[in-house]
């Protein structure tokens, strides 16, 4: 049977690192990691959570094998181990290292109230791409091809990912990039081409504002579009038009999804030149990005991948 392209990863907490109010930088280490691969600007992992409450070893139960995810599903509830989805901030597999940018959002969640209280030292288990299988890791979504206007938009959640991004971006890349985080003090220092204007928004603390999550970034990223795709109409329908070579169907129907769902969508890795959204961040928001930019401006859809990285008032898994 072929290595899966993912494995778990026996690691312990080298740094911890407070980078703004809402941003949590761990440093994970190992020699384990030193066969992690890391394929996409966007690359997610698994983060391991440790099970609450017991004395012993946190990670007894947690199943070490190809078929981990299965064996995990089988515990019963008080021996699995939560798991949350992360992205790769950074990575130095020939130092055994890794960085994840965790956003601290209070004590609502498993990997949140373990952020506020994470050791030096302390075991953790990650599941991550194995650079040592032949197997593709999948596992990142940023695939702009010959795309000639990024756009990029997330909330906190998605600002590892669009920081990775913009590091790796060429530098004649041309594109808008709209943040945003709950407080103006989480705004980060980013790399970013010349040809890319960034801009952040923040909901002033933890109070939530009248917009809500992902308000501000929706105004912003529709006035923005909105004012491209005018232009785009005007001199430059080829960045509106049918990605080439996909067979989907633009006119097909958004997938409608309970609303429990978290939402999720995106194209094929081959793409031509043009237009390419890149949309991440909280369920809600995201979807109505979405479907302003395909429904109301008529992008094709193979141009927007969106993810919902969570949704408000659901846990994930
Ligand atoms: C591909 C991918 C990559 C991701 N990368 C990162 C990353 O690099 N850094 C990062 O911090 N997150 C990232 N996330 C988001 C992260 O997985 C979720 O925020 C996750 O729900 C956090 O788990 P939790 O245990 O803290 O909360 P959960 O137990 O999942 O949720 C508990 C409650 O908290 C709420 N909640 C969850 N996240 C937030 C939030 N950020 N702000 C406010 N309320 C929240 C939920 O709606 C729920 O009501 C990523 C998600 C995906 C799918």
């Amino acid at each position: 049977m072929a290595k899966p392209g993912y494995r778990v990863f026996d690691t312990s907490v080298g740094a911890v690192r407070r980078l703004s109010p809402h941003f949590v930088r761990v440093t994970f280490r190992s020699d384990d990691l030193r066969e992690l691969g890391w394929d996409g600007p966007d690359q997610r992992i698994k983060v391991i959570l440790p099970l609450s409450g017991d004395d012993g070893d946190r990670f007894g139960h947690f199943p070490n094998g190809a078929d981990w995810f299965g064996a995990w599903r089988a515990l019963p509830d008080e021996r699995r181990n939560p798991i949350r989805t992360y992205t790769i901030r950074d990575a130095r597999p020939e130092q055994g290292e890794l960085d994840v940018d965790f956003v601290a959002h209070g004590d609502s969640g498993p990997a949140s109230r373990w952020i506020a209280q994470a050791e030096l030292g302390e075991r953790m288990l990650l599941i991550a791409p194995d650079a040592t299988s032949d197997e593709p890791s999948g596992g990142w979504e940023w695939h702009p091809g010959d795309a000639r206007t990024l756009l990029i938009a997330g909330d906190e959640t998605a600002v590892p990912a669009v920081s990775a991004i913009l590091e790796q971006l060429p530098d004649d890349a041309q594109g808008a990039v709209f943040l945003e985080v709950p407080d103006a003090a989480d705004v980060l220092e980013l790399r970013t081409p010349v040809g890319v204007t960034v801009q952040w928004f923040d909901r002033g603390g933890d109070a939530l504002p009248a917009p809500g999550y992902g308000g501000c970034l929706v105004e912003a990223v529709r006035t923005w579009a909105d004012a491209w795709a005018a232009e785009a109409r005007r001199h430059d329908a080829a960045a509106l038009a049918p990605v080439a070579a996909t067979d989907a169907d633009p006119d097909a129907e958004l997938p409608t999804i309970a609303d429990d769902e978290i939402l999720w969508e995106v194209p094929e890795p081959a793409r031509d030149g043009g237009f390419y959204a890149w949309l991440a961040g909280e369920a809600t928001a995201i979807t109505t990005l979405r479907r302003h930019l395909v429904k109301g401006l008529g992008v094709d859809r193979n141009r927007v991948a969106f993810m919902g990285y969570w949704k408000l008032g659901r846990a994930e898994g």
